[in-house]
């Protein structure tokens, strides 16, 4: 059977970056460790820090506590306001933001000062989208769109000028059709697709090779928003595909007389666990 592996599968850079940083932090041992949120979707990962005394907090009640320790931001990134509770509380930390989420942080300070009503295309519920809404400085003014009867409902009094981004994982073609519709509410609209290249190629490659073959593996944990995604596009090219957390949940039967099978993984997989599923699905066919 013939396997095909997409070469963007697995940690990107921003992802690969902020858990290398936690992990250098841990090896240095200088006091407690803390993660603002879970580092990457991937249980394994997480409990592999726990085990070396790396802690998660959740809430910015439960950052107030990290005053013993340093707190590593993670690539989604922050708001402006969890910065601030750090500076006040004299808490230090390690930005590990990714510099393309930063950079979305910059663009919605920026038009939400001059006045532009900002839309996010992403899902309201992710720790990026909510933490680029924490960088509008009109909290009224800030609109997240994922769905198309939220882009028809989209509808704003008085100002006319409008700043789209949109969230670094969310599905291009997706993220131009909510565009499309919203430009033709006839505002002053400044579109900044703010995809990052890392999604694109991902989901492009994930498409192409779902074309091809017999039967599609995702790998990627339950909650992640990219893995999810991969999922739904490589599903629309090829119905026999699974979505997997590890080599654990997969199904060997549905693999069973097909001829190729294609695997991706969405940017918080580690390396090791797609190498165990590239190499038991090649020695069990
Ligand atoms: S997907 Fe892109 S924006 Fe998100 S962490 Fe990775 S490199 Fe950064």
């Amino acid at each position: 059977m013939e396997v095909i592996l997409a070469e963007s599968a697995g940690f990107c850079f921003g992802v690969k970056r902020a858990v290398d940083t936690v992990y250098e932090q841990a090896e240095q041992k200088k006091g407690k460790i803390y993660t603002y949120g879970p580092i990457i979707h991937n249980e394994e990962v997480v409990n592999d820090l726990e085990k070396k005394g790396v802690q998660v907090v959740e809430t910015p009640e439960a950052l107030k506590g990290c005053k013993d320790g340093t707190v590593v931001i993670r690539s989604h990134g922050v708001s402006r306001e969890v910065y601030e509770l750090l500076q006040e509380q004299g808490i230090a930390f390690v930005d590990a933001t990714c510099p393309f989420v930063r950079k979305i942080h910059r663009i919605v300070e920026q038009y939400s000062l001059e006045g532009y009503h900002v839309v996010i295309i992403g899902n309201s519920s992710h720790p990026e989208v909510e933490g680029i809404q924490g960088w509008s400085y009109n909290k009224t003014e800030t609109t997240v769109i994922s769905k198309e009867e939220e882009a028809e409902k989209f509808s704003i009094q008085g100002k006319k000028r409008v700043c789209i981004v949109s969230q670094t994982t969310f599905n291009n073609k997706k993220f131009k059709e909510l565009v499309e519709i919203i430009e033709k509410k006839g505002y002053d609209i400044i579109v900044l697709n703010t995809i990052c290249d890392a999604t694109q190629k991902r989901q492009a490659e994930a498409k192409k090779i779902a074309s091809q073959v017999d039967a599609m593996i995702v790998i990627g944990g339950k909650t992640s928003s990219n893995t999810q995604k991969l999922f739904e596009i490589c599903k629309k090219e090829c119905e026999n595909t699974c979505y997997i957390q590890t080599l654990e949940d997969l199904d060997f039967s549905k693999l069973w007389s097909i001829n190729s099978v294609g695997i991706t993984a969405g940017a918080s997989t580690p390396n090791k666990i797609i190498e165990e599923v590239q190499k038991n699905v090649r020695n069990e066919f």
